[in-house]
């Protein structure tokens, strides 16, 4: 395609509507027609990366490969398109703003007054259009956190004001917006989504086509009625049920022909309408899946979104196995000697999650210990494989002070240690050991058969890694380091080759599992558990 063809997500009426699944889902859509599509994620808030970010605040932090802390997002955007997302792909209001005082301190501005319109806006166009100028996409898809009417949002609504005006069809707004239903009267409720519409008119865009967010079916004369007010086409107007997976919405939208909408209005030709056929096969393993495999995810935030990449590798990985992922949160806060068997004894595999702090770590300890002396295939992320180190350390090495630097600056058992590139680093933000690194891994091991590959890259987000002094010493009794950096020499995978699946990694599997690719790791241990 000539030129690169812009399509704006924004949201109106509330927050978690879900913008990041519908702009995934025109992205499949055009993706399953031939075009190369990517999506990208602005966010208005002031932070420069969500990488200091409570998750309670925003969620997971998702990873690229190129080492950028992420919006959770662009996790949606890679399991639904199988493609690699770059730091170009989530870009804050904090990044916009520090890159032009950045500039004006260079005195790129040549003594001009430096305003929101049109240095900021500028900015943000500029990085709108530098994925398309860049890689030569056909589509990219940009969605713009947060909803209409925020102050934060301003700039953002201007920049796609301008763009339209000057891309004309090659730029085209979707706005996702909600309707909600009175049970009391029992109805569904246009307004919210007029005022919405209308808070968009007043900044100077016209939406081209609308997604409605319902729990109930829109009847014809719904659809027309928001076509009137709303100012577009009555076959602009799309339906979002809520639906039993999110990996249904692409062909809902299908169904209502979001995507031949989207082209005809783009001045494209339409053609045949894909058939998606692996991704139906996905679904209907999905749907036709019964048995259930039950999960144990071990972790301190009680918060679904803190652990996205792990819960969707999971229920992929048990789709593929056909069995329904039953995932049960436990929090490590309140694990105890006494009380372990009672939580764990159901869990057919076990999930040591990843994280930072001393809070919560010691019932991961009381966790790793029941799991290994029981059998349980075990699965440690990150921090999770930092733990299952440290608990052998102390129960098998009998070394009862071992620890993490990270939480025990003096212990001499520190089987985890800091980095040494990050002894000095004073700067809390995107200063981690981040995105992806080769890892060779030992033919021989458990890990091997899963990958069926010794050449690996994984993405990486950690300051802390194994203590090579110790890994004689580990592998003597039992703990092997089956996956090594070839070149840092650092330790990527641990396991315990004599249990069923034992297995920790330093790296991240779950953010490069995507709907038609599993990970390899996961398919193992979810195949571990069954057979458990
Ligand atoms: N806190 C650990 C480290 O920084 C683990 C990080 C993680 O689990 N992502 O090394």
């Amino acid at each position: 395609m000539a030129e690169t063809k812009y399509i704006f997500v924004t949201g109106g009426v509330a927050s978690s509507l879900g913008k990041g699944i519908i702009s995934s889902s025109i992205g499949k859509l055009l993706q399953a027609r031939g075009y190369s599509v990517t999506i990208q994620k602005f966010d208005p808030y002031i932070n420069i990366d969500p990488g200091t970010l409570n998750p309670y605040e925003h969620g997971e932090c998702y990873v690229t490969v190129d080492g950028h802390e992420a919006d959770l997002d662009l996790g949606h955007y890679e399991r639904f398109l199988g493609i690699q997302t770059t730091k170009a792909n989530n870009i804050t209001t904090g990044r916009i703003y520090k890159s032009v005082i950045d500039k004006e301190r260079r005195g790129d501005y040549l003594g001009k007054t430096i305003q929101i319109i049109p240095h900021i806006t500028d900015e943000i166009k500029r990085n709108v259009k530098l994925l398309g100028n860049k890689y030569k996409f056909d589509f990219v898809i940009t969605e713009i956190g947060g909803t209409v009417g925020d102050i934060e949002s301003l700039p953002y609504l201007e920049s796609i004001r301008q763009l339209k005006r000057e891309l004309g069809k090659n730029a085209l707004c979707v706005h996702l917006t909600y309707v909600p239903y009175l049970a009391a009267a029992g109805e569904l409720k246009t307004k919210p989504t007029q005022h919405s519409v209308k808070e968009l008119q007043s900044v100077g865009i016209q939406p081209d086509i609308l997604v409605l967010r319902t729990e109930h079916e829109l009847s014809t004369n719904l659809r027309k009625k928001v076509a009137l007010f709303c100012n577009v086409d009555e076959s602009a107007v799309i339906q979002s049920m809520d639906m039993p997976t999110i990996y249904e919405v692409p062909l809902r939208m299908q169904e209502q022909k979001l995507d031949a909408t989207i082209l005809e209005k783009m001045g494209l030709p339409v053609g045949e309408t894909p058939t998606l056929g692996p991704w139906r096969d996905f679904l209907n393993r999905r749907h036709n899946a019964t048995e259930i495999v039950k999960i144990g995810l071990v972790g301190k935030y009680d918060l679904q979104d803190a652990y996205k990449s792990i819960l969707e590798a999971l229920s992929q990985a048990a789709t593929y196995n056909d069995r329904k992922a039953d995932i049960h949160f436990i929090n490590s806060e309140n694990l105890t000697e006494e009380n372990v068997e009672e939580k764990l004894k159901d869990m057919d595999g076990v999930i040591i999650c990843p994280g930072f702090g001393q809070r919560g770590i010691e019932g991961k300890f009381i966790a790793i210990k029941y799991c290994r002396t029981h059998n349980v295939p075990t699965f440690g992320i990150c921090l999770g494989m930092q733990c299952m180190a440290i608990e052998f350390a102390r129960d098998v090495l009998g070394y009862a002070d071992a620890n993490s630097r990270e939480m025990d600056e003096k212990t001499p058992h520190n089987v985890i240690d800091i980095m040494e590139e990050q002894k000095s680093i004073t700067n809390m933000g995107g200063t981690m050991r981040l995105g992806a690194y080769e890892c060779v891994i030992d033919p021989t091991s458990k890990t091997y058969q899963a990958y069926q590959s010794e050449h690996i890259q994984e993405r990486h987000r950690h300051r802390y890694e194994f203590n090579n002094n110790f890994k004689e010493e580990f592998e003597k009794a039992g703990m092997k380091c089956v996956g090594i950096n070839p070149e840092s020499d650092l330790v990527e995978i641990i396991e315990i080759p004599t249990l069923k699946w034992f297995i920790g990694t330093q790296f991240h599997p779950e953010y490069s599992s995507t709907v038609l690719k599993p990970h390899p790791l996961f398919l193992s241990f979810i195949k571990a558990a069954i057979n458990k």
